[in-house]
């Protein structure tokens, strides 16, 4: 029933864009590369793709270029091939409109899981996911967590999170008094199945969060470590 999901490749050395689009389809993608730039843009704005995976340095038009372009009438994920360090701040500078970035040389592993989780987030999955569960508002100690409002409020103080701190709070608390690894976190939380990056992402935002909800931080009464496994949020 589903249909398959599309992705255009934009990368001039030809075994690279040969290799690449023989992965995507083994996966179930269709497929097509441009070799130049312009002959990206051009496909880029009039095809409907799924996903952009743009080399940089490409002769007529930079992926930057692209990219610019593309943002002024489409909010498909574009994914960044980059082979350069300076390149990379730039991607992490986020003064390009990239979604993702993957450094050469890449293993297709880690490639196609930046691919499957930036698809699933755009085509809207998680958010649907959500819509379904969304009920009333879950209440854990003094802490609500409001589904509608995607608030959450501590003792009625409404508590200043970022995005993904809610995201990870509301899937904790959906299934609260479970247990999660940080693989299983980063999974249902960030979207990467097979995640190249660093688990301390999990960590680092668990640190954040309870700085926000915790009486004291150091000793945690609602997101709790669970020794040798990872986390849970915990109603007495
Ligand atoms: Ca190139």
């Amino acid at each position: 029933m589903d249909e398959k999901k599309k992705i255009l490749v934009v990368e001039d050395e030809k075994n690279i864009a040969t290799v690449l689009a023989y992965n995507i389809r083994k996966e179930g993608y269709d497929c097509d590369v441009a070799y130049d730039g312009e002959t990206g843009l051009a496909m880029a704005t009039e095809g409907e793709y799924d996903l952009l995976l743009l080399d940089i340095m490409l002769p007529k038009m930079t992926g930057f270029e692209i990219c610019d372009r593309v943002r002024l009438v489409s909010q498909v994920p574009i994914i960044f091939v980059t082979a350069r360090e300076e390149e990379k701040d730039r991607i992490l500078g986020l003064e390009t409109g990239a979604d993702d970035y993957v450094t050469k040389p890449f293993s297709f592993k880690e490639l196609m899981a930046r691919v499957r989780a930036n698809i699933r987030r755009s085509s809207g999955e998680v958010v649907k996911k959500r819509a379904e569960a969304a009920g009333g508002p879950i209440r854990i100690g003094e802490l609500v967590i409001d589904r509608e409002r995607y608030s959450v409020t501590k003792a009625g103080e409404l508590v200043e999170l970022s995005k993904k701190d809610y995201d990870l709070i509301l899937f904790l608390a959906e299934h609260v008094g479970t247990a999660f690894t940080r693989e299983e976190l980063l999974e249902a939380v960030w979207g990467y199945d097979d995640y190249y990056g660093d688990i301390r992402t999990v960590d680092v935002t668990v640190s954040r969060i309870r700085k926000k909800i915790e009486n004291d931080p150091a000793r945690p009464e609602y997101l709790l470590t669970k020794r040798g496994v990872g986390y849970l949020l915990f109603d007495r």
